[in-house]
């Protein structure tokens, strides 16, 4: 949030402020997902699990590398909060790096990147119903990886000690830690940031604060990924509901939130599972 200024500006102020942006990381250099290939991949799938996410809770799911799964709207507008972790848990979905290489929010095309030092795809978005929306007069858009997930620890600090459970990285911690026979506190820590699926967010002009709006998702409306490598997701229906007015508690209305699965016939042509980075890791040293 930008306070009122307390200092006069230079007198090149303007020239300054008028410079055009430069965007950070010119992706020209990143192979393109051939995604006419991902999607003839889709003929003569088999769906091989369907599965559903309670309200207010989560959900852990394994998809092999080379399957698709999508996650659906399925009885009421709601928002999902996903993590990424491959299956041996080594790896996790990086936002911040997911963000500075395709922007606010993601789409058809774009990858979901693990963290370092591997910083290869886990997952590429092959379908995206909600992609008429774009980018609305507010600055909002669907899918964004700008908010990180509704956590208890933020909950107490800003409602005086408040203490709620159902939080996306508290959902997200139970669901791992049933998945893969973690203590809480070993799951808690590979817990991470989100893609917010379904989540219509941005940043308000005027004091570049975050904000979120109601999802326009609707039944039947899917976000639809390949997976890369040997994934775990983490799904999380978030107690915000669609978030048009709060999260952290039990007043939103809450749905459940869908997870398809789907085995390809054959695998998309010409792909390969993303190998590693190649960075030497030597650091200069
Ligand atoms: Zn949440």
């Amino acid at each position: 949030m930008h306070p009122r200024p307390e200092h006069e500006p230079p007198e090149d102020s303007e020239a300054r402020k008028s410079l055009a942006p430069v965007i950070c990381y010119p992706v020209e250099a990143l192979p393109e997902p051939d995604l006419s290939a991902y999607r003839s991949a889709r003929n003569g799938w088999e769906k091989v699990a369907d599965l559903r996410v309670p309200p207010r809770e989560a959900l852990a799911f394994e998809v092999p590398a080379g399957h698709f799964f999508r996650i659906t709207s399925v009885e009421g507008p709601q928002v999902g909060d996903l993590n990424l972790f491959s299956a041996d848990l080594s790896e996790r979905f990086y936002s911040g790096k997911t963000r500075a290489l395709h922007g606010t929010h993601l789409s058809r095309g774009d990858r979901m990147w693990s963290g370092f030092p591997t910083l290869r795809p886990m997952a590429t978005i092959t379908e995206d119903t909600l992609d008429w929306y774009g980018i609305d007069p507010f600055g909002g858009s669907v899918h964004d990886v700008i908010g990180t997930r509704c956590d208890p620890y933020t909950h107490c600090l800003l409602s005086d000690g408040g203490q709620y459970h159902h939080c996306c990285h508290s959902n997200l911690t139970r669901a791992l830690a049933e998945a893969r026979n973690l203590s809480p506190r070993e799951a808690e820590a590979l817990v991470h940031d989100v893609l917010n699926v379904f989540m219509c967010t941005g940043f308000t002009r005027e004091t570049g604060q975050y904000f979120m709006k109601a999802s326009p998702v609707r039944p039947g409306d899917f976000l639809e990924f390949f997976a890369e490598i040997d994934l775990l997701g983490g799904l999380s229906a978030c107690p915000g509901g669609d978030c048009s007015s709060e999260h952290s508690s039990d007043t939103a209305a809450c749905y459940p939130l869908g997870v398809e699965i789907y085995r390809p016939a054959h695998a998309p042509e010409g792909w390969v599972q993303p190998a590693a980075n190649r960075y030497d890791r030597s650091h200069g040293l």
